[in-house]
């Protein structure tokens, strides 16, 4: 076995489908026997949307799509959508997805190419030599070059190896629970729209119902301090009338406002990903979003690590780590607007940073920062002009091999043939030669020698 992940939520399920495209042995050991049909994470940001693109993932989980006004995401909950338009982007508003059908589409697509499931496994055991890991699961013991753990907020792997997790304690506990209605007031929404115009509160109580297809709900709710799944009719109830009736409560968790991070997201032969390295409050939709970008990022380094092409895989920390430290801070931001109950001074401090929120730069500022579309060295998708007529860029990345774009006709090095492809595109007069990485992103442009930027992000030349 070359790779076993644990867990198979978003980002293991992402992870195993990137190493299994690059040819690598991977099995998903998941401790649950069945998936959980939780919306939990209820959208997609534009920045995912755009990397599930680059592998074509991105129709069939779009095809799924709730219905949803037209409307950019949020900052805190401000009422001033953000706009994503400036930054040339063809998924402009996020996509209302549930998690779980999210997880079934990547699930289905690994399965596609060979990846193994395990269901009803539960990692309890960890250890590692020069050669490989050896893991305990559901009683077997497995031996494989690498184990990544992407086995959630509560990670096993993470406790087994006993490292630190440092950041700060939660303030609430909160709950998320997906519900049927027998009968709704004129107070619950249809369809999603903007998050200020789908929050509300009452007494003690702060919540939102999303309706989530199928006659189904997405209830979260909360109160300041602990608050448990008993209370869901309470707090039905009091945010939404006497005429809001629960039905049923088809499935129920608990979330808090800790914020954590690893600050190492490699140990060895054994990496992190996702929720298992680092977590924040779910304000502005940003985990699972990050967790598949951090799966995107490792997967073709680690498939270069176990064909021994390129030793690429301290590049995932350097590259990954800042990115859900902006997320940490930028949620503990949040809070202080979004929390209910503000002080004085906050509703002020609210107030003044609404306005700022309409001037376009402000807007596009944290517009980029909440979708992951000011990513460093992204590449917007356009269209380019092959001998077959006009593709999108990102269909010609399918393949998770890099790809070396020539807008002309020119020779190039060769001796990485059997891991970047050379495409002779039309000029469209913008353009001069573009080298990108498996995952999309520009590691060239022109300007220094390409055999540098081949060496750096592909190893060797071969022969
Ligand atoms: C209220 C709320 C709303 C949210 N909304 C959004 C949103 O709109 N957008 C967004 O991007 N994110 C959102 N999130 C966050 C998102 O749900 C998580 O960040 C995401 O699930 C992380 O994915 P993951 O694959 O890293 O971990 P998880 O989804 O937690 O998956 C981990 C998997 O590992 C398995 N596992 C655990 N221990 C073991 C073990 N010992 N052995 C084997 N398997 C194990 C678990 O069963 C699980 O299947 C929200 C979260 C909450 C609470």
């Amino acid at each position: 076995m070359d790779v076993l992940i644990a867990g198979a939520g978003p980002t293991g399920l992402m992870l195993a489908y990137e190493l299994a495209l690059a040819g690598v042995d991977v099995t998903i050991l998941e401790r649950l026997d069945t998936r959980i049909e939780q919306t939990k994470g209820g959208a997609l940001q534009a920045r995912t949307a755009e990397v599930l693109d680059l592998r074509g993932l991105l129709g069939p989980i779009q095809a799924r799509e709730l219905p949803r006004e037209a409307v950019g995401g949020h900052f805190a909950g401000l009422p001033v959508p953000l706009d994503a338009s400036p930054w040339n982007t063809r998924h402009p508003y996020p996509i209302s997805v549930p998690q779980w059908i999210v997880e079934e589409e990547l699930e289905r697509a690994a399965a596609a190419r060979g990846v193994q499931v395990r269901r009803g496994v539960e990692v309890s055991a960890v250890s590692q030599d020069s050669d490989g890991v050896t893991v305990t699961a559901g009683g077997e013991v497995l031996r494989a070059r690498y184990l990544v753990a992407c086995d959630g907020a509560h990670s096993t792997v993470r406790k087994l190896l006993d490292v630190p997790f440092p950041g700060r304690a939660g303030t609430f506990r909160a709950v998320l629970t997906d519900v049927r209605l027998s009968s709704v007031s004129d107070e619950v929404p249809t369809t999603m729209g903007h998050f200020s115009t789908m929050t509300t509160q009452a007494g003690e109580y702060w919540g939102m119902l999303v309706p989530v297809g199928d006659g189904k709900y997405r209830f979260t709710f909360g109160r300041p301090g602990v608050t448990t799944a008993d209370e869901t009719r309470a707090a039905l109830t009091a945010l939404y009338g006497e005429e809001t009736t629960l039905a049923e409560v088809l499935n129920s968790s608990e979330f808090g406002d800790a914020t954590r991070q690893l600050e190492s997201y490699r140990y060895g032969r054994i990496l992190f990903a996702g929720d298992a390295a680092h977590i924040h409050p779910p304000f502005g939709g940003q985990g699972l979003n990050l967790g598949v970008q951090d799966a995107f990022n490792l997967g073709w380094k680690l498939a270069a690590a176990m064909r021994g092409t390129a030793d690429l895989l301290d590049t995932y920390q350097v590259e990954r780590h800042p990115v859900a430290a902006r997320v940490l801070r930028h949620t503990a931001a949040q809070r202080v607007f979004a929390l209910p109950g503000p002080s004085e001074d906050v509703v002020e401090l609210r107030e003044i940073f609404t306005d700022l929120m309409r001037l376009p730069d402000t807007n596009r500022y944290l517009a980029g920062m909440m979708s992951g579309l000011d990513a460093a060295d992204r590449i917007p998708d356009f269209e380019v002009v092959t001998g077959d007529g006009p593709v999108w860029l990102s269909t010609l990345l399918h393949s998770g091999r890099g790809r070396l774009l020539d807008f002309g006709d020119r020779t190039w090095p060769d001796g990485w043939a059997d891991r970047v492809d050379v495409l002779h595109v039309k000029p469209d007069g913008e353009h001069d030669a573009l080298l990108i990485r498996p995952d999309g992103l520009l590691c060239w442009s022109g300007g220094a020698d390409v055999t540098t930027a081949l060496t750096t992000w592909f190893g060797v030349r071969a022969g």
